[in-house]
């Protein structure tokens, strides 16, 4: 079967960073199945993306002070004067999580909650990061789904949709408004709105995130897809109930307007610069890197948490033609951190490397074998990006 997910088949990569016209954008998870139709990044008449575009809004056109006193008047109306919790921040111990929850707490007096979904394998800096956080005066919650129901998840979504962290996303996107429905905490902080890389321009306008985003994985209607599959066939299939798949059930609509539950993102009120909140969180939080780059990018400092993340960065590139050192340095680009022209070396060096330092973590958490992997990965590559050469297979188009 091939896979081309209906995206543009012209492919243009953006004037002014490394991204390309094939870049999806963020969508409700379970609508994930083979048959997708991909909305993808839009690009002007100058051939400049919307995120490049955003990037110059954001440093021009926007009055950060105005920002930042409406930050403060939505913070002096939640915070408790009991000393209660009163936000609730998702975080995994990285950078930007870090920076958000500390400016809460320290400079605007908030009680933040932090809640933290688990990562499929952890990686030594990783959990030693997210204890830095609670070391540094924060409370937490982790949430650890079953992990022979994640692992058979994760498996499904790798071999069904080629997209082995949909479970994870799921779990990440839902634990945060869970806690604050049930601890009765009406206001959750992300931190960038993904709009920052690449989704529609508008949206960066609303602190707000989508209602849909969090509600709309209800694991008891039957028919929605989860790792591709339906919920009532992989109940039936592997002997399932409903209560395996709790740890993924979002909190529903009506009860989020009854708490008048908001989801903020930080990015709405502050000048957001990934590298800051990196020095920001080394600062005061103790965030260490890695001993090495991540697979797959040249960077110490992103994706640091999960072994198998490099495993999502992959699949992107075999379905998007674009990998994880091509969105660091896009981003680093936007940031003027680097040039494009180092930009592109970077992606040209680093963004098809197949992360073969965690391949075995993959196959023994999926419990798959290398054959079915790779027959796996050849479902997935889109035929309209990738050629095979003698012995390999080799982007068609690659940004210049
Ligand atoms: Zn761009």
């Amino acid at each position: 079967m091939s896979q081309n997910y209906n995206l543009p088949t012209e492919v243009k990569f953006c004037a002014e960073c490394v991204i390309s016209n094939q870049r999806p954008i963020t969508k409700v998870e379970t609508k994930h199945s083979n048959k997708d139709e991909k909305e993808t990044t839009f690009f002007d008449e100058n051939g400049v993306c919307d995120a490049c575009n955003w990037s110059k809004i954001k440093k021009t056109k926007i009055d950060w002070d105005k920002r930042e006193k409406e930050l403060i008047k939505l913070l002096d109306f939640h915070r408790s004067k009991k000393g209660n919790y009163d936000v609730v921040v998702p975080a995994s111990g990285g950078k930007d999580s870090m920076y958000v929850a500390h400016i809460l707490k320290e400079k605007y007096n908030m009680h933040p909650l932090t809640v933290t979904w688990s990562p499929h394998i952890y990686t030594n800096v990783g959990k030693k990061n997210f204890y830095n956080m609670i070391n540094n005066g924060f409370d937490n919650i982790l949430a650890t789904p079953n992990g022979k129901v994640h692992k058979l998840l994760t498996k499904l979504a790798f071999m069904n949709i080629g997209h082995p962290f949909q479970p994870f996303i799921i779990g990440q996107r839902v634990i945060g408004p869970k806690v604050a429905m049930e601890k009765k905490i009406p206001l959750i902080f992300y931190g960038e709105n993904v709009a920052e890389y690449g989704n529609r321009i508008e949206d960066n306008y609303s602190p707000l995130m989508d209602n849909n985003l969090i509600t709309a994985f209800n694991i008891d209607d039957d028919e929605l897809l989860l790792s591709g599959v339906n919920i009532g066939e992989l109940k039936e299939k592997y002997n399932l109930s409903n209560n395996d798949f709790e740890a993924y059930r979002s909190p529903n609509i009506d009860d989020i307007n009854s708490l008048d539950l908001q989801v903020h993102y930080m990015s709405y009120y502050k000048f957001w610069r990934p590298q800051e909140n990196f020095y920001y969180a080394s600062q005061h939080m103790g965030l260490e890197v890695a001993d090495e780059r991540t697979p797959g990018t040249y960077t110490k400092s992103n994706g640091l948490d999960d072994k198998l993340e490099c495993f999502h960065y992959y699949l992107m590139l075999l379905k998007f033609g674009l990998g994880r050192a091509n969105s660091d340095s896009a981003q680093e680009i936007r940031d003027g951190k680097i040039s494009r022209d180092e930009g592109v070396a970077l992606v040209h060096k680093y963004d098809t490397e197949f992360p073969e330092k965690r391949f075995q973590d993959f196959l023994d958490y999926t419990s798959i074998d290398k054959e079915t992997f790779h027959k796996t990965l050849d479902k997935f590559r889109n035929p309209n990006l990738w050629e095979k050469k003698s012995n390999f297979w080799d982007l068609k188009y690659k940004v210049k």
